[in-house]
């Protein structure tokens, strides 16, 4: 019995994807397209902040659902990484094994670097009420994700300008109105980025 994959709503995704400067925290190259599950929802990764960073699609498929230095030692092994240092020539055997494992720590450490960069960021609760403060009410869909992003994108930059964070301190409790079976009520709106973790 598989999990069932949560809906995050447009806020929570900007909130996400926004962090590292809005770019992939692996290849820290291209914009962020999607969150990235760092110990994979496969595999039983939470299914909530604490778990998810900023990802271009590219990483995110070809990670797909293993674990980071997994997918690094793999790529590494095969020849490849987007941050490739320059050491000559590839040693063979026993030494080639060390000279392996230098380079998949090297890769390692610098994805860990930005790692912690996002956890920080997204960990930080009043930054995920500002994001809940600016979007909760922005629908759902490609559409609105990306017109809020452009929106986030350019309050940032002024935030930043005028010394971030700036926002007054939001209410401990806010409500919205919605419609029920006798009429209008007000519903209290969750205001923590958890969106209900069981
Ligand atoms: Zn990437």
């Amino acid at each position: 019995m598989g999990r069932k994959r949560k809906k995050f709503d447009t806020w929570f995704q900007l909130m996400i994807l926004m962090a590292n400067e809005g770019r992939c925290v692996y290849c820290d190259a291209a914009k962020s397209e999607v969150m990235d599950h760092v110990i994979p929802f496969a595999h039983g990764g939470a299914d909530n902040w604490k778990n998810l960073v900023p990802a271009c699609k590219r990483c995110n498929q070809e990670k797909a659902d293993r674990s980071v230095l997994t997918w690094i030692a793999d790529r590494v092994s095969r020849g490849g990484w987007y941050k490739q240092i320059s050491m000559g020539s590839t040693p063979h055997g026993e030494q080639g094994l060390e000279w392996l494992n230098g380079q998949i720590d090297y890769v390692y450490q610098n994805i860990n670097a930005l790692l912690v960069g996002a956890y920080e960021e997204i960990g930080d609760a009043q930054r995920r009420d500002w994001f809940f403060d600016g979007f909760w009410s922005t629908g759902r869909g490609s559409f609105a994700l990306s017109w809020g992003r452009t929106l986030a994108e350019r309050d940032i930059q002024e935030a930043k300008q005028a010394g971030y964070p700036k926002r007054p301190e939001p209410p401990k409790k806010r409500y919205r109105i919605v419609r029920d079976v006798i009429g209008k009520v007000l519903e209290e709106i969750p205001g923590d980025g958890d969106q209900g973790i069981s």
